[in-house]
């Protein structure tokens, strides 16, 4: 009995040990899918840009480019846009960054809601407009001071701006509204895009997440935008939701507290 027993303990710690070798197998190969997909979608996101500056300096070179006004015009603001484009690029692996240093600090302040929203509209409206888009306000929060880390809040509005834009797929229309909730301001984004699944809507928190849409859309992000949103929305004492339908659109609403501002 006794060299029965032991077998069986043998028997079930190999059967144990064997399972635990194949689930971490399993999980180290999608950290180095999630590595890969990462670094690809990284890679191209920062070589178009600098291609495209590269192809406009060449062609500022050129000397009948070169005596003329609008062919330099145009050419400089492709490259002027296209900086721009790299920055915002640069921000977000600088915001990944923000996420794993769990100790990061907010830097708060008293600003007004309304303003600070306003000012992060203005740096997206032009990519909506090219698309024929439109983005329509309404800010009735008042009071709309609160105490927030002015930086981190105007990237949180940036991102959800950026995907309501990036994710309808032809004339975004995009409604952002203020209010006042019990102990502070609500703000919400939404827009007639995509939309997302239940399922979907539960996960896209997650870093690195990426609703699989097939051929529907072929939009290049790195998965990690709404993760960094979630964390900073938290950090500020703040909750974000999302109601989204899908061929519908999606809403993104957040509630932050006024601090000791109201
Ligand atoms: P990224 O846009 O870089 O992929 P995010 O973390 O910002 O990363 O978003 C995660 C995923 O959630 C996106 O890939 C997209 O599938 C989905 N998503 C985000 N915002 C919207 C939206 N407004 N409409 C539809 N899908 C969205």
């Amino acid at each position: 009995w006794t060299s029965m027993a032991s077998s069986a303990v043998l028997l079930v710690t190999i059967i144990f040990c064997f399972g635990y070798a194949v689930q971490t197998i399993i999980k180290q190969k999608k950290i180095s899918e999630i590595k890969n997909d990462f670094i690809n979608n990284m890679t191209h996101e920062f070589k178009t840009p600098i291609s495209t500056v590269a192809l406009a300096c060449e062609a500022l070179q050129d000397e009948q480019v070169a005596v003329q006004p609008t062919f330099q015009k145009r050419y400089l603001k492709i490259i002027s846009e296209e900086n721009k484009r790299l920055g915002l690029q640069v921000e977000k692996v600088l915001q990944m960054a923000a996420l794993d240093r769990k100790d990061f600090k907010l830097k708060l302040e008293s600003v007004d809601i309304n303003d600070l929203i306003e000012n992060a509209i203005d740096n997206v409206a032009l990519q909506v407009q090219k698309r024929n888009g439109t983005i329509t306000t309404e800010m009735k929060a008042n009071p709309a001071k609160i105490l927030v880390d002015q930086m981190h809040l105007t990237n949180i509005i940036h991102n959800l701006l950026d995907n309501a834009n990036k994710y309808s797929p032809e004339d975004p229309e995009i409604l952002v509204k203020t209010s006042n909730s019990k102990n502070g301001v609500a703000i919400t984004v939404e827009d007639h895009g995509l939309g997302m699944s239940k399922e979907s809507a539960q996960k896209i928190f997650d870093r690195f997440y990426r609703v699989p849409t097939g051929n529907l859309h072929d939009v290049k992000g790195f998965g990690l935008g709404l993760a960094y949103v979630k964390t900073m929305v938290e950090a500020h004492g703040g909750t974000i939701e999302v109601k989204s339908e899908l061929k519908k659109g999606s809403t993104f609403e957040i509630h932050l507290p006024y601090g000791s501002e109201a």
